[in-house]
């Protein structure tokens, strides 16, 4: 289960998060929407340390995300490899490497952060690229890929470091419309099996459908969280429903 605590973040006298508490449990899959700038991609950067925390906690099954200022900084580089690898990330952007094959994109984590020996990883490469449907793809390189097949290889790149949650941040808003049911679809079957996601996402239906409950942010906090019939349907806060009138 992923805990935050009283998270904040400020970027100069800019505080982006004010005070963010937010559970999900394990095996299930929470919505966050809202506004553009209202701190949604913060928070699950956040989330990974891409950008430290100005205060407060996170926790992940128990162990918090945080580094020791005081240890040598090759411990924290360490450190901060292995929380890292617990936690998957999926952009909105593919960030693929250019220069590498499908297969290859989602091999390198196992040979440079887990040290696997190739063989091993190709094999565990190839199964991840079979179960998002691209076991006919997997010597293409991404410029011979579409959107929604570059971004199922970002997907199978995360999932082969076996995270313990997944972070989604807008992973469907740069496909042209036609690939954006295949990339929600392999998502709704990861929930479906059980994984930890927070989904940053302007799909309502995704949203809808896939979420234990939906958290509605604002000016870097959050205005209200409940499950999606009753978000969805009664709304309890006016900039909620003011929001959800534009988007719905
Ligand atoms: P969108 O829906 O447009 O993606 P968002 O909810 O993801 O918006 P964030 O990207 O988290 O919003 O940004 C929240 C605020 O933090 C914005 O005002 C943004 O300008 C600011 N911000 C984000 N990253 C940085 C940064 N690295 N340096 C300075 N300010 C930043
Ligand atoms: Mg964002």
């Amino acid at each position: 289960m992923v805990r935050i605590t009283g998270l904040r973040k400020s970027f100069g006298s800019n505080e982006v998060l004010r005070g963010i508490d937010l559970s999900v449990e394990k095996g299930t899959t929470i919505a966050v929407i809202g506004p553009s700038g209202s701190g949604k991609s913060t928070l699950l950067r956040c989330v990974n340390h891409l950008d430290p925390p100005t205060a407060g906690s996170i926790e992940i099954d128990g162990e918090p995300m945080s580094l020791r200022p005081d240890a040598p900084y090759r411990r924290q580089e360490a450190q901060l490899n292995r929380m890292r690898s617990q936690v998957g990330m999926v952009f909105q952007r593919f960030n693929l490497f250019p220069h590498r094959s499908a297969i290859g994109n989602v091999m390198e984590g196992l040979l440079v952060v887990r040290r696997m020996a190739e063989p091993e990883a190709r094999r565990i490469a190839a199964a991840m690229l079979d179960r998002v449907g691209l076991a006919a793809k997997m010597d293409a390189y991404p410029a011979q890929l579409s959107g929604g097949q570059q971004q199922r290889v970002a997907i199978a790149r995360s999932l082969v470091m076996e995270p313990k949650v997944m972070l989604f941040d807008e992973a469907t808003s740069a496909l042209d419309p036609e690939l954006v049911d295949e990339v929600l679809t392999v998502m709704r079957e990861l929930a479906a099996e059980g994984l930890t996601m927070i989904v940053v996402t302007h799909e309502m239906g995704f949203a809808r459908d896939v979420a234990r409950s939906v958290v509605f942010m604002d000016q870097g906090v959050i205005v209200e969280q409940a499950a999606p019939q009753d978000i969805f349907v009664a709304p309890q806060h006016d900039r909620t429903r003011q929001f959800l009138r534009k988007v719905l």
